[in-house]
């Protein structure tokens, strides 16, 4: 099989290599699609902090497919079942785990990141991390219940309250995503703040009131023409977008930290201005508990997970995607492997 495997930095290779044998409690899954994401752009560029990839590993973590066998003492998935998976496997018997908290598991298991993941035609996957979807939704839709589970574990963290008036920074598709989820959880009024004029446009089509250029506007003028904010939504992870969301921040507003910044990134912080205010400034890791929820709103139709998609591309422009900024700007990339 086709398999995009991760060798070093900047060293990914598209290679055959045999079609994996589903072990006990597993299914051999025919991947259909597979995300491209920020995640295996930080593999792939060696960053320092970046999900602990050993040589030799398949990467690709947000997919779906088609059940094509089981191993033995799988009773939930048949050959031909539609699913998407969850690539992030909880030990279950970490101190951790056993607290309900089960994303600072201490035995992680990352299909894609630290086991082999979803970019290559086939891949082994524990019947515990499959979800079933709808025959409406498309693979390369089903592909994004990952983000979207972990953009719903930053909506719950925000502990939002019908009728809030929000703020998000970062129009990419975790920005735009978290425009839509604030409008499902009854925000009265959402700010888009984005540099790129097309993305602007897509955010206010996608439930966004206002779309501001940050780069333009200054604070101050936002925050006239925004009104007072009781939750800010960092996307994009740029230590002067951070400093922007705590600037923007009304009264007891909640802050959240969810674009992820370099690991040695700092930003300076005033308490008496978070005092002030009475801020609260939170951060959300990966997608504790949230899969279910993630697929039962794509199955539903509730999300436009396709406007913010840029190409399906085959297994062999991976290198391409991954190597060039320019090209990843333009949206998310959904890899086809059976193309
Ligand atoms: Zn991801
Ligand atoms: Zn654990």
């Amino acid at each position: 099989m086709k398999s995009a495997v991760f060798y070093g930095k900047h060293d990914l290779r598209v290679e055959e290599r045999p079609v994996p044998q589903p072990g006990r409690g597993e299914v051999l899954l025919r991947v259909m699609a597979c995300g491209v994401c920020g995640t295996d752009v930080h593999i792939f560029e060696g960053d320092q902090g970046a999900a602990d990839c050993p040589s030799g590993t398949v990467l690709g973590h947000e997919f779906s497919g088609v059940v094509e066998a089981v191993g033995e003492g799988v009773s939930a998935f048949a050959p031909g079942d539609r699913v998407c998976v969850d690539p992030n496997r909880l030990c279950g018997e970490c101190r951790p785990c056993r607290d309900g908290l089960g994303h600072f598991c201490e035995h992680m298991t990352g299909i894609g990141t630290t086991v082999d993941g979803g970019f290559a035609q086939f891949c082994a996957v524990p019947q515990s991390q499959l979800y079933r979807i709808a025959d409406g939704l498309s693979f390369a839709q089903a592909a994004m219940a990952e983000p979207v589970s972990c953009c719903l574990h930053g909506i719950d963290l925000c502990e939002l309250r019908p009728g809030c008036r929000a703020a998000v920074i970062g129009g990419g598709m975790i920005g735009l995503l978290m425009v839509q989820l604030l409008r499902l959880s009854g925000a009265s009024f959402i700010a888009l703040l984005e540099p790129v004029e097309q993305k602007r446009a897509l955010g206010l089509r996608l439930g966004a009131d206002a779309a501001f250029d940050p780069l333009r506007e200054e604070p101050d003028r936002i925050l006239r023409a925004a009104g007072r904010l009781d939750t800010v939504i960092e996307c994009a992870g740029l230590p002067s977008t951070v400093s922007q969301a705590v600037a923007i921040a009304g009264r007891r507003a909640v802050v959240m930290l969810f674009g992820l910044t370099r690991p040695d990134d700092a930003v300076p912080v005033r308490p008496f201005d978070l005092f002030r205010r009475e801020l609260t400034i939170k951060a959300s890791y990966i997608n504790p508990y949230t899969m279910g929820r993630a697929v039962d709103l794509l199955n539903g139709g509730r999300l436009d997970v396709s406007s913010m998609l840029a190409e399906e591309i085959p297994l062999a422009r991976l290198p391409e995607v991954l190597a060039a900024p320019a090209l990843r700007a333009k949206g998310k990339y959904i890899v086809l492997p059976q193309a």
